[in-house]
């Protein structure tokens, strides 16, 4: 088809920042977290046109758990504006659209996928 290869919806995950405290409800006390960002978007010849379905999630370092908080409290945090993020912006990530943490190379994957997509490993 004339289109493959050169327009393409595509999703991304980037890590946005280290946060130094995050209140973890899987260890229950504060441990340092990383804030990242997932976003589809649209390219054209690999150049991303716009995005959408932008959202933001909590990883915490120590045990992994994935948080999903608002999406404004995830600019504010992008900005540099603020890091508090309190019990209440932490949602637990639903069961079935769940992400998970590949052991190889540390990035999230959809729960969904049996094969890293970053690195090519089976995930578990
Ligand atoms: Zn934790
Ligand atoms: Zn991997």
């Amino acid at each position: 088809m004339f289109f493959v290869g050169i327009f393409g919806i595509e999703s991304k995950e980037r890590k946005i920042k280290d946060l130094s405290n995050i209140l973890c409800k899987a260890c229950n006390r504060e441990e340092a977290g990383q804030l990242i960002k997932t976003y589809n978007y649209f390219h054209f010849f690999f150049i991303p046109i716009f995005k959408w379905n932008e959202s933001y999630y909590v990883l915490c370092s120590k045990c992994g758990t994935v948080y999903e908080i608002s999406k404004e409290k995830g600019k504010i945090i992008e900005r540099g504006e603020g890091e508090n993020l309190t019990y209440w912006d932490l949602r637990e990530t639903s069961k079935d659209n769940s992400i998970k943490v590949c052991k190889y190379c540390n990035h999230q994957v959809e729960d969904r996928f049996l094969y890293c997509p970053y690195c090519g490993n089976r995930l578990e």
